[in-house]
């Protein structure tokens, strides 16, 4: 059976951690949709459409990978893409318990979705986006834990050229 999987979060900005599971889900699924949230309680550093464009050029280089958004209920999206998986990445423990109730409340509204959940790789298991946005605020290096791009995304947002550590 040909899969297609949602790969649904607030990606704000996509990290090196969000890159591993889609490339790994890529080899997975036939298709993977990475899916930014539109979610109205959160205010995000990058809109809706800074994240979409960040992650499209990131991921370009994986043909049957796919960024989208939506609002609303990610069960509903996935059931309009046709989609049979949800995607989530598990970091540690203190993930574990919002990612098992939100699987359990999703299979209440949407019995035929299964969601399918990839550790994360080990070192990223400390990244997040938040921790991301909080060094290059101070003017950190970033640039072991996003992509080039989103460096210099950063780096524009907050008016400083962080540190490199890679060169
Ligand atoms: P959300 O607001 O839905 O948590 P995120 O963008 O923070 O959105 O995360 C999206 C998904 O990616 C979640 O399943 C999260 O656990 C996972 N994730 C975030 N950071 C990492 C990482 N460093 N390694 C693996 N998975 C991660």
């Amino acid at each position: 059976m040909e899969l297609i999987a949602v790969y649904p979060g607030s990606f704000d900005p996509i990290t090196f951690g969000h890159l591993d599971i889609i490339t790994r889900s890529s080899a997975l699924f036939a298709e993977v949709i990475v899916a930014v949230v539109r979610n109205p309680q959160k205010t995000p550093l990058f809109t809706l459409e800074e994240r979409v464009e960040q992650i499209k050029e990131v991921v370009a280089h994986l043909p049957n990978v796919r960024v989208d958004s939506f609002t609303g209920l990610t069960v509903n999206y996935a059931q309009m893409q046709g989609a049979r998986v949800l995607i989530r990445g598990l970091r540690a423990v203190s993930d574990f318990e919002l990612e098992l109730q939100m699987a359990h409340i999703n299979k209440t509204l949407a019995k035929d979705i299964e969601t399918v959940f990839l550790t994360t790789k080990t070192e990223y298991s400390f990244l997040s986006s938040s921790v991301v946005k909080e060094i290059a605020r101070l003017g950190g290096a970033i640039d072991h834990l996003v992509p080039p791009s989103i460096v210099a995304a950063l780096e524009c947002r907050y008016g400083n050229k962080s540190v490199k550590i890679s060169d």
